[in-house]
């Protein structure tokens, strides 16, 4: 029987326990497994190599994605990171111009230095993709809507664009999550995740997660998990499990409740500037319905000058001030010294990260209370 996704996420990847009946993946916490004689195992020998509770997510994950092979890493860098170990010396990446600061990072101050170098480009217009395609680059890599101004790129058209000259599409679809986006579906070759986002949800686990559709991809992928060695635990691998399951039933809370505060702000006559691909004004909006079945919870924003945005942070009471996003609270956080503090200053103006910009990850609380809260931040925190 065909699972549409409602039930693929409780039902999907390895349901259960096949042994005991356990309606719950059991948590193997074991580094080895016994074996019977030279040869001879029972399929598991070591658990950075394999794990069966590991094995459920990433099948679980694989599923999700309409992918063949799932990847679970000990944080979404670490899945990022294995995945750009693909490359080598003297190959390029063409990037997105607003991508998370860490991958930007790992990008800028790890792999520049092992000569895998990349360029930056404005991927929601899909010429510009094309035109940066020279020999020397070997894949794309984008996010959508991307991080934190969410530019909405198109992914079908960015694949093709890709292919027609022999290079892989990698996609990070953290902020949507397979619910609303399936990548692999429009064509990429590599969808990546930080776990530790929406898809785990409770802001209690750092994991990463990659699914190819490829079988020679998948084996290399398989062989530098291994190789590297940033694998995912089994009790966090039991929490993005656990965290998949009600992941339906959040989203469409996380999406309704980020359209009733981005309308209200856009509105509201204490702002510039919203960024949300679900407001119809946004440049994103037909795009971001086309591709996707939600635009997801993620608002950036930028106050009116009768604001301090400093002293907004600190006047919030509902809303906490932190690192990340995607977790059942809501989240609140100033890019240009937080999540994209890594960027050069002269990069992240080019790309319009103003020191202004307010990046908001809309938890599943009740809406009116957010905005009650967003609203009495900005009245206290009126200039003068
Ligand atoms: C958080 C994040 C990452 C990094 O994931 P970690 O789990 O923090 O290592 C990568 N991409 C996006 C879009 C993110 O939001």
């Amino acid at each position: 029987m065909s699972l549409r996704i409602d039930s693929l996420l409780i039902h999907g990847g390895t349901d259960g326990d096949e042994t005991t009946g356990a309606v719950t993946v059991p948590i193997y916490q074991t580094s080895t497994y016994r074996q019977n004689g030279l040869g001879e195992t029972r399929g598991w020998e070591y658990s950075r190599t394999g794990n069966p509770t590991r094995a459920a997510l990433e099948k679980l994950i694989a599923e999700l994605e309409q992918g063949e092979y799932g990847f679970a890493f000990a944080s979404g860098l670490a899945a990022i990171n294995t995945v750009l170990s693909l490359f080598k010396a003297g190959d390029r990446l063409v990037i997105s111009d607003n991508i998370y600061g860490g991958t930007f990072r790992l990008l800028n101050n790890v792999f520049n230095n092992l000569g895998i170098t990349y360029e930056i480009v404005d991927t929601s217009d899909a010429s510009l993709i094309e035109k940066a395609l020279d020999d020397s680059v070997k894949a794309v890599y984008i996010e959508s809507p991307a991080n934190p101004l969410l530019t909405v790129t198109d992914i079908a058209a960015a694949a093709e664009a890709a292919h027609r000259h022999g290079k892989l599409l990698i996609v990070d679809n953290t902020f949507l999550t397979p619910y609303l986006q399936r990548p692999l579906a429009l064509g990429a070759d590599i969808v990546l995740h930080s776990a530790t986002k929406y898809l785990g949800g409770h802001s209690d686990t750092i994991s990463g997660l990659a699914v190819v559709k490829d079988r020679e991809l998948a084996e290399r992928l398989y062989y530098l998990q291994n190789a590297i060695g940033g694998v995912l635990s089994p009790f966090d691998s039991f929490l993005v499990i656990r965290g998949i399951k009600t992941l339906g039933v959040r989203m469409d809370r996380h999406v309704w409740n980020a359209g009733q505060i981005a309308g209200w702000l856009e509105q509201s006559g204490y702002v510039k500037k919203v960024y949300y691909p679900g407001l119809e004004s946004d440049p994103g909006y037909e795009l971001q319905k086309k591709q996707a079945d939600g635009a997801g919870a993620m608002i950036s924003f930028e106050l009116d000058d009768k604001y301090d945005y400093r002293r907004f942070f600190k006047e919030l009471k509902l809303v906490t001030l932190a690192e990340s996003l995607g977790g059942v609270e809501s989240l609140v956080c100033h890019p240009a010294t937080m999540t994209h503090a890594a960027i050069p200053e002269d990069i992240r103006r080019r790309v319009g990260i103003t020191d202004e910009l307010i990046r908001l990850s809309v938890g599943i609380e009740d809406a009116g209370d957010l905005i009650e809260d967003i609203r009495q931040a900005i009245e206290a925190s009126a200039k003068g």
